[in-house]
C-alpha cells in the first residue's frame, strides 16, 4: 500500500525538484543511498538528491503528505545503522561555498566536506574547525559539536557558528541564529539533534596558515613507556597544542606505510600553533625510536597528515569512553587490554586530549563534553574475517576502562546507540530532557528520524 502511494505521487515530486529521484531498482539508487561505513546499507522508499534549500523543503513536504519518514545523508561518515523505507534526502549536490576574508565568515551548503573549505579559505590565511579526516561533511561534523584537530586552543566546530538555515518537519525554511529560533540554535550547536534538516550554515574561521604537526609512529613494544610520558605530557601542554596518541593494528594494504603494516605501532598525533615545537615534542621523542616521524611546520592544508585517518570509504564499528584523568591504572588498564601482550581484534584504540578552549562555551549551547580530559576511541574494520569479534572487543575496552571513565561519551564518536539511556549519555541530563522536549515541539511526529536521534 505504502508503494503504491509512493508511485502516485513520485512525478510530482520528479517535477517539483531541481535534482534526481530514485526509486529502489533505478539506476543510481544504490550509489545515492550508499553510506562511507560499508558497514551500513540504507534502503529508502525514495532517495531526493537535493540540489538546494527549495529541494529540501519539497522532499520534506512530499514525505509529510504520506506519513513517510525522513533521514538525511551527506556523506555517510556519520552512518551507524541502516534504514528501511522512508525517503532519503542527500546533501552532496549542494555545493555552495563563500568565504568572506573581511569578515571571516564561510557559508557552507549542506554536502561540503572540510577539505573545500580549507583550501578555499588558505589563500586568505583562514581555516575551519575540522576535524581528523577533511573528508568529513562540515554541517554533520559541527551539528555534534565536532572536535577539531586544534579544537584545545579554538574550541568545537559549533563554538564557531553564527547561523543555521533549516527545514522544519512542515517544509518551512528558517534561520535560527542567537537571537531568531534560539532553541534551535541551541540543539544544532552540540545536541546532534534532529529537529530539521540544516541547508547551510555560517561559521567563523580562524587565522591559521600553517601549523607544526603530524604523526609519528612508534614500535608496539614501546606502547607502556610512550602512554605513561603521554600522560604527564600531555597535562603539562599549552592551548597551542591539541594532540592524541594511539595503539594501531592496520592491515597489510597497499594504502598503509610498509612499515606500519601488520603489526602493531603507536600513534602520537599533534598539531601545535606555538613556537619552539621541537622543544615541545622532544620528551616524547626521547621515549623510544620513531619508525616514521613526520611531524613538521606544514600548511594548514595537510591537516590530514595528524591523523592520517582512512581516505576510501571502510566498513567499521567503534565508540568512545570519557576519562577526567588519564591515570597510570587506566593506562594499565587500556594496556592491558589492547597493548603489545594482548590478542585485540582492534585497528584502533586512540586517546584524544581534550581541555583548554573546548572546556569554555562562548554561550549556553548542547555540547555536552566541556569538562573532561580525555576521549578514548576503540575503532575496529569490520572485514569479514574478524567481524564478529570487532564489537565484543569494542565492549570489553569499554568494560576495561569503566572504574576510571566518567559514563559520558562524545556523541560525533558514540557510535551504534544501544538503549534510550545510552542515547542521552553524550549531554547532561537537563540538556538531554531540553533536546528531547524540543523534539517533541518541533517534530511532534517523528518526521525526523536519522542520526544518534533516530
Ligand atoms: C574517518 C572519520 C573521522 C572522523 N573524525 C572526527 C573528528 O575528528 N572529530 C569529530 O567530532 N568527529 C569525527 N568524526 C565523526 C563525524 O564528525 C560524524 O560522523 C559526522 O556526523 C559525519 O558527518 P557527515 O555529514 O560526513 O556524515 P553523514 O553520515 O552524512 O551524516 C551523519 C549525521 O549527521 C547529521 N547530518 C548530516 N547532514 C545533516 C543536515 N544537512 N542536516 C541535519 N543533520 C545532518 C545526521 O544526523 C546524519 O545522520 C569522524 C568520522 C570518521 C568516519
Amino acid at each position: 500500500m505504502a508503494a503504491l502511494r509512493i508511485e502516485a505521487g513520485i512525478e510530482e515530486l520528479v517535477r517539483q525538484v531541481r535534482g534526481p529521484v530514485f526509486e529502489p531498482g533505478d539506476e543510481g539508487y544504490a550509489a545515492e543511498a550508499a553510506a562511507w561505513n560499508l558497514a551500513v546499507e540504507h534502503h529508502p522508499d525514495v532517495v531526493v538528491g537535493a540540489t538546494c534549500a527549495a529541494d529540501v523543503q519539497a522532499a520534506v513536504r512530499y514525505a509529510a503528505g504520506r506519513g513517510l519518514q525522513v533521514s538525511v545523508q551527506a556523506t555517510g561518515h556519520g552512518a551507524t545503522y541502516g534504514f528501511e523505507g522512508g525517503v532519503l534526502i542527500t546533501t552532496q549536490r549542494m555545493q555552495d561555498l563563500h568565504i568572506d576574508p573581511h569578515s571571516r565568515l564561510a557559508i557552507i551548503d549542506a554536502g561540503v566536506k572540510w577539505l573545500r573549505v580549507m583550501e578555499e579559505g588558505a589563500p586568505f590565511e583562514l581555516a575551519p574547525i575540522n576535524g581528523s579526516s577533511s573528508d568529513v561533511g562540515a554541517i554533520g561534523f559541527t551539528l555534534g559539536g565536532g572536535l577539531g584537530v586544534l579544537g584545545r586552543t579554538f574550541g568545537y566546530a559549533s563554538d564557531w557558528v553564527v547561523s543555521f538555515d533549516v527545514v522544519t518537519a512542515d517544509g518551512e525554511l528558517i534561520r535560527a541564529t542567537a537571537d531568531e529560533n534560539a532553541d534551535v540554535f541551541w540543539a544544532l550547536r552540540g545536541g546532534k539533534s534532529n529537529v530539521g534538516i540544516v541547508t547551510s550554515m555560517s561559521v567563523e574561521l580562524v587565522s591559521v596558515a600553517e601549523f607544526y604537526g603530524g604523526a609519528i609512529y612508534f614500535d608496539g613494544n614501546d606502547a607502556a613507556g610512550l602512554f605513561h610520558a603521554y600522560a604527564g605530557w600531555s597535562r603539562s601542554l599549552p592551548e597551542e597544542a591539541t594532540t592524541s596518541i594511539s595503539l594501531m593494528r592496520l592491515p597489510d594494504m597497499p594504502d598503509v606505510p610498509e612499515p606500519l603494516r601488520n603489526r602493531l605501532t603507536v600513534q602520537l598525533s599533534v598539531a601545535y600553533l606555538g613556537d619552539d615545537g621541537e622543544a615541545l615534542l622532544a620528551p616524547m621523542r626521547a621515549v623510544a625510536p620513531a619508525i616514521i616521524d613526520d611531524v613538521v611546520l606544514r600548511p594548514y592544508t595537510e591537516a590530514d597528515r595528524i591523523h592520517n585517518d582512512p581516505e576510501h570509504p571502510v566498513p567499521m564499528e567503534h565508540t568512545n569512553v570519557v576519562l577526567g584523568e588519564l591515570s597510570d591504572e587506566a593506562i594499565d588498564a587500556l594496556l592491558a587490554f589492547g597493548g603489545p601482550y594482548a590478542q585485540c581484534p582492534l585497528l584502533m584504540i586512540e586517546i584524544r586530549h581534550l581541555g583548554g578552549a573546548l572546556g569554555r562555551a562562548p554561550a549556553d549551547d548542547a555540547v555536552g563534553l566541556r569538562h573532561a580530559g580525555y576521549t578514548v576511541m576503540f575503532l575496529g574494520a569490520l572485514m569479514p574475517e574478524i567481524a564478529a569479534f570487532v564489537p565484543v572487543a569494542i565492549a570489553a575496552g569499554c568494560e576495561a576502562l569503566a572504574s576510571f571513565a566518567t559514563g559520558q561519551t562524545f556523541v560525533n564518536l558514540h557510535g551504534p546507540v544501544a538503549s534510550d539511556g545510552d542515547r542521552r549519555r553524550p549531554w547532561s541530563g537537563a540538556q538531554a530532557d531540553r533536546l528531547m522536549a524540543l523534539k517533541e515541539r518541533l517534530d511532534p511526529d517523528h518526521r525526523f528520524a536519522f542520526g544518534h536521534w533516530s
